[in-house]
């Protein structure tokens, strides 16, 4: 980790200078914050099940032809990424009333939402990541009206397929939250999927008990937080060879 040059710690990642121009690696920590930062702790073997999961769903989303910046898996924390220009706003899809919907409009957890219901953060730490309209979003300049009609195009696409996917698992993907970049080619630029998907950015219940597989254990301090991931990581097929016992610290990079 110490040999490369870091670009950026976040609260769950480490994002590092790529081997190659034009990439970065994405390093999964176990830390885990939540309620912007005011919650802290340690979820042991997080950033190992992140980096499996979220690499087996951009996968799956790259063959539906949706574009992510993921390149491939390194080794057990870290994954290959194409290195974007981000925009700063984080794109919420429901399905489910959660979270701060729930706080901020009274609606009770788990009422059916009638469409899909698409949010917008700005993301910046120091204002709490403040809800925006499209309007603020192209007022500003932080993407255009055609960025935006591409982002949600990509975004209720990926809500289809990953609740499809999900259900096939008894799992109800109720809300996620996903970020964009450009990625600029050689006379083009496209819109991509970045950063990850992974219980942490979104909230999975179980179809049946609707028992919460996600950081909502961690936020809500009910317990069996890493097993909420595991279960996730088991149902998808992709616990580590091993099991869980290989989820434990870090390893050293290959
Ligand atoms: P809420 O707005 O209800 O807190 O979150 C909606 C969804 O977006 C949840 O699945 C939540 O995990 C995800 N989400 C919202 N903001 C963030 C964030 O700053 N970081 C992460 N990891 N997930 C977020």
């Amino acid at each position: 980790m110490s040999r490369r040059r870091q670009i950026y710690e976040g609260k769950a990642k480490v994002l590092f200078e790529g081997p190659e121009p034009g990439t970065i690696v994405q390093y999964f920590k176990d830390d885990a914050s939540a309620f912007n930062n005011k919650k802290r702790g340690t979820i042991t073997g997080k950033g190992v099940l992140n980096n499996r999961i979220s690499e087996f769903l951009m996968l799956r989303l790259a063959e539906i032809g949706i574009p992510t910046h993921f390149v491939r898996r390194l080794n057990m924390r870290e994954q290959l990424v194409r290195e974007l220009e981000m925009i700063p706003i984080g794109v919420v899809v429901r399905n489910l009333a959660a979270g701060s919907l729930s706080t901020r409009l009274g609606i009770p957890e788990g009422t059916s939402l009638p469409r899909s219901i698409i949010e917008y953060y700005l993301k910046r730490d120091e204002l709490q990541d403040p809800l925006v309209s499209e309007e603020h979003i192209t007022a500003f300049g932080w993407a255009s009206t055609q960025e935006l009609d591409e982002i949600v195009q990509i975004a209720l696409r990926v809500n289809d397929f990953l609740t499809g996917l999900f259900l096939g698992i008894n799992i109800r993907l109720v809300d996620f939250k996903l970020e964009f970049g450009r990625l600029y080619g050689e006379d083009e630029m496209r819109i991509v999927v970045a950063d990850e998907i992974s219980p942490d950015n979104c909230r999975l219940w179980d179809a049946r008990t609707r028992e919460k597989m996600d950081k909502d254990r961690f936020r809500q301090d009910l317990g069996r937080v890493e097993e909420g991931y595991q279960e996730v990581a088991r149902r998808l097929g992709i616990l580590p060879e091993g099991g869980p016992g290989d989820l434990k610290g870090p390893r050293a990079i290959q």
